[in-house]
């Protein structure tokens, strides 16, 4: 059988690594991480996330403001907003929840938000950084991908990585991140011809498709790690994730269950980034 790899206590040891650091930082600088989180509308499941974003930041001892405008803002309301976080102090970190309304630009907003504190690493600033191997805020899912693989003692370098998946949020800059630590990386799609034949060469096989246990067993090579971004919520309501778990788990040398997998590490790196940028823009020059 393989190990699991448990993302709920991963998560919860850099959540508690951030909290003490946090500690440390105010007493040495007497800066204290600030977060902005700003929805748009009442997304039942946005309105979840940006709760469970303010609940950990206040658990890592970071401050955090939750600004809320009516489903039908204006695009110009919402940059008013940005450009005051932008210049506020306090604010270390801007993240705008996704989806936005339709009236809105979402690229536009994306970058609007000043890239020092895009703790989300979507603004082209910040992408152009990940895919030159420079420092900055990176996507916070994939870097979650990174930190479960490291903090399980995954050997990256020489391995072929494989990733069903190439959004903007996950797949390509997880391709980059895994690249620059010496993995041989290919990106699949709904275009890749041949699917199976391209994920049994894996050694570390990522899913974030978005289809529900699309991943069987016999399109994993025996000993793989297996890391499973997907969340699906099936039509009985039980969550599930892009790999079909019980046949990979015959399979694969370590797997990423869902849930507790990816998804708790989304909102560590999230504080870890939020930290970082405090660090970065208060940092004597
Ligand atoms: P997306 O829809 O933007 O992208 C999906 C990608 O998968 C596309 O590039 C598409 O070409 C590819 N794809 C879809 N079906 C495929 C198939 N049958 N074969 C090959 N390729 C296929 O999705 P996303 O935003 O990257 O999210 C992917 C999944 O990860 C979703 O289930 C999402 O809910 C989940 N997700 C989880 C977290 C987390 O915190 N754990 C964060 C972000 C996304």
């Amino acid at each position: 059988m393989p190990e699991i790899i448990n993302g709920n206590e991963i998560a919860r040891v850099i959540r508690e690594e951030i909290r003490k650091e946090t500690v440390v930082m105010r007493e040495i600088t007497g800066v204290t991480p600030g977060l902005a989180v700003v929805l748009v509308g009442d997304d039942p499941a946005s309105r979840i996330y940006v709760r469970r974003k303010g609940r950990a930041c206040a658990e890592a001892g970071f401050l955090s403001r939750e600004i809320r405008l009516p489903a039908a803002a204006a695009e110009g309301e919402l940059l008013d907003i940005i450009v005051q976080l932008n210049g506020d102090p306090a604010v270390h970190g801007i993240l705008v929840q996704l989806p936005l309304p339709r009236q809105i630009r979402t690229q536009m907003i994306i970058e609007a938000i000043a890239p020092a504190k895009d703790v989300d690493g979507f603004h082209p600033v910040n992408v152009g950084r990940l895919m030159a191997g420079n420092p900055g805020p990176v996507s916070c899912t994939p870097r979650g991908v990174m930190e479960l693989l490291d903090r399980t003692g995954v050997d990256i370098a020489g391995r072929e990585a494989v990733i069903v998946g190439r959004s903007n949020i996950v797949g390509k800059p997880l391709a980059l991140l895994l690249l620059a630590r010496h993995a041989t990386v290919t990106i699949c799609h709904t275009r890749t011809q041949r699917l199976p034949d391209v994920t049994r060469r894996a050694d570390i096989l990522v899913a974030a498709a978005g289809s529900p246990e699309m991943i069987r067993g016999d399109m994993i090579k025996e000993g793989a790690v297996v890391i499973d971004v997907g969340i699906n919520r099936r039509d009985d309501g039980r969550l599930v994730g892009d790999v079909a778990f019980a046949e990979a788990e015959r399979r694969a040398a370590y797997i990423t269950p869902v849930p507790g997998g990816v998804g708790p590490m989304t909102i560590a790196m999230l504080l870890r980034n939020t930290l970082e940028a405090a660090r970065r823009i208060t940092a004597p020059v």
